[in-house]
């Protein structure tokens, strides 16, 4: 299988909503693979890498201390398609235009505390995934379903 992986983090609010669980499980029951997670709280100019094509926005500075204000739940997850796929699962960027079933449209309204942040796209979630983890972070693993879920390798 052609093996992608996408940066999933939980951000501050969800965090405190007590939502790792329900984010971790959305996609557990899809079936993708949990490769690499750490409860972190980061930095001013870890954020500002990590949103580096957002600087220009009027939302900016409000982003990066939201973002920096409490413990962020950062993972990678594997599995096909997962980076698209990952994108859906969490619905659109204004959570008041998410469908229900979606992550944000079941959890959030302000776009300024939408809850998640996944990876738009699998060079960018190259990019993420090594800003967020180090190489000795990310594990390599076979799930014991792996046979149940994809139907060819
Ligand atoms: P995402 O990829 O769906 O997370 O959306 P973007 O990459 O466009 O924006 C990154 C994050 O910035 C979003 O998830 C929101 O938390 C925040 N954001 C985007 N647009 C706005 C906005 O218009 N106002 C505010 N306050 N925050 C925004
Ligand atoms: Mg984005």
């Amino acid at each position: 299988m052609t093996s992608e992986q996408t940066f999933i983090a939980v951000k501050p609010d969800g965090v405190q909503r007590g939502l790792i669980g329900p984010i971790i499980t959305r996609f557990e029951n899809r079936g993708f693979k949990l490769v690499a997670i750490k409860l972190v709280t980061p930095s001013k100019e870890h954020l500002e890498k990590h949103y580096a094509d957002l600087s220009d926005k009027p939302f900016f500075k409000g982003l990066i201390t939201y973002m920096g204000s409490g413990p962020v739940c950062a993972m990678v997850w594997e599995g096909r398609d997962v980076v698209k796929t990952g994108r859906s699962i969490l619905g659109a960027t204004n959570p008041l235009a998410s469908a229900p079933g979606t992550i944000r449209g079941d959890f959030a309204i302000d776009v300024g505390r939408n809850v998640c942040h996944g990876s738009d796209a699998v060079e960018f979630a190259k990019k993420e995934i090594a800003l967020w983890f180090g190489k000795d972070e990310v594990q390599s693993w076979k799930q014991a379903s792996f046979d149940w879920i994809y139907e060819k390798p």
